[in-house]
């Protein structure tokens, strides 16, 4: 990423990876090896992520959007099913379930917590509906002791969305420890990263060698000479270079979201007073700040959202946006979507902006973002 010429302060991203030189050279270990596909440093990674969720299983592989999917099929989805999910989410969320041939329902989210709205949800169970995939968004956990109560009663599965939510803790339970099949995110962007990679957590026997068959080939070695196919599997093993970075990034981890859990009190903090942007909802210690989003009062301002993003960027500032609504996209129009189905989930995607968040800022890009953001939306007030 590269920022505008004309500024004289260093650019800041809104995010920013942070790998450590004992992770790089762990890496360059793992090149010089001779194995660099799925080999011991994946079933250590796995075996470490499995230690930091209370011992259950993990099953590791290229991308939350995989795990996802696996998830899915291994819940046996498919043609007929419904799945009830937010329209407020990464494309992603709601893409697998299309993938698998079922539908996704979409039910809003709160406007301050962005989180699917758990008795909308319980309303929009209907006879086909096979499982809730919601989303802990930014990190914020859900009310899980709702979300699998209403599960129980209308028996279905619950897979966890939990791209944001590596170290976020539900009733000091970390999210991933507990709960049906619970899928986490290794982009860059995300709390700790293996490049791009994935992992779910839980699931049962069963659905744990559905997975496995899906990630690799359908494929079981009996012998040296004795191979089975049992489905048409994919290809989605993570490799042992990229199990290398989420061993190193593991490690950080708790001082990444401390670091991140600071960082967003800080933004809090210089905002108690008459913020210039709607806050997010700021949750419990257990909040992982995936993601720093507050709204844009864009109905009192001069300016829109692509020209405070500019602003921003011409002050040396990147600035995201987490995320459209999911269901205006053309293909969930295509399913007969449209809009003012979901109000909260349309407003947010309209307004959101993602501020800077990430472990390597200081205190003073905080402040300096805050002077930033104040300076644009004052400038701005019609
Ligand atoms: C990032 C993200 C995904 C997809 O993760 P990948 O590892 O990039 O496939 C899914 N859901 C949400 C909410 C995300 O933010």
């Amino acid at each position: 990423m590269s920022g505008p010429e004309q500024s004289g302060a260093a650019w800041l991203p809104f995010t920013r990876p942070a790998i450590d030189e004992e992770t790089i050279a762990a890496v360059a270990a793992v090149l010089r090896s001779g194995w660099l596909a799925s080999g011991p440093k994946v079933a250590q990674f796995e075996a470490a992520l499995s230690q930091y969720l209370g011992g259950r299983p993990v099953r590791s592989q290229t991308s939350a959007t995989a795990g996802l999917e696996m998830a899915l099929l291994a819940c046996g989805i498919g043609k007929g099913d419904e799945v009830i999910t937010p329209a407020l989410s990464f494309v992603a969320t709601a893409n697998v379930i299309v993938r698998v041939g079922a539908r996704p329902v979409f039910v809003d989210v709160g406007l301050a917590s962005r989180n699917i709205d758990l008795e909308q949800a319980e309303a929009a169970i209907t006879p086909r509906t096979r499982a809730i995939l919601p989303v802990h968004f930014a990190g914020l956990p859900l009310d899980m002791e709702r979300l699998y109560a209403i599960a129980a009663r209308h028996r279905l599965r619950v897979i966890e969305d939990a791209a944001h939510a590596i170290g976020s803790l539900w009733a000091g339970k970390r999210i991933g420890s507990f709960g049906d099949l619970v899928c986490f995110s290794f982009h860059p962007n995300k709390n700790i990263t293996t490049i791009e990679g994935g992992a779910i957590s839980g699931g049962s026997a069963e659905e744990l060698r559905a997975i496995e068959l899906h990630r690799w080939h359908g494929q079981v070695k009996r012998a040296a000479d004795d191979f089975d196919t049992l489905l048409a599997g994919g290809k989605c093993n993570l490799s042992d270079v990229a199990a290398a970075v989420g061993l190193g990034q593991l490690e950080h981890l708790e001082e990444f979201n401390a670091r991140r859990r600071t960082l967003v009190a800080r933004y809090f903090e210089l905002w108690a007073e008459e913020p210039p942007l709607r806050l997010p909802q700021r949750g419990d210690a257990g909040h992982s700040w995936h993601v720093f989003t507050p709204l844009l009062p864009l109905g009192t301002l001069s300016i829109t959202r692509g020209e405070f993003i500019e602003a921003m960027r011409a002050r040396g500032i990147g600035v995201g946006v987490h995320y459209p609504a999911i269901h205006l996209f053309s293909a969930y129009r295509a399913l007969g979507y449209r809009d003012g189905q979901f109000p909260n989930a349309e407003r947010i995607g309209r307004e959101t902006v993602t501020l800077p968040l990430f472990p390597a800022m200081t205190l003073a890009d905080v402040e300096r973002v805050v002077a930033a953001v104040n300076a644009v939306v004052r400038g701005a007030r019609t």
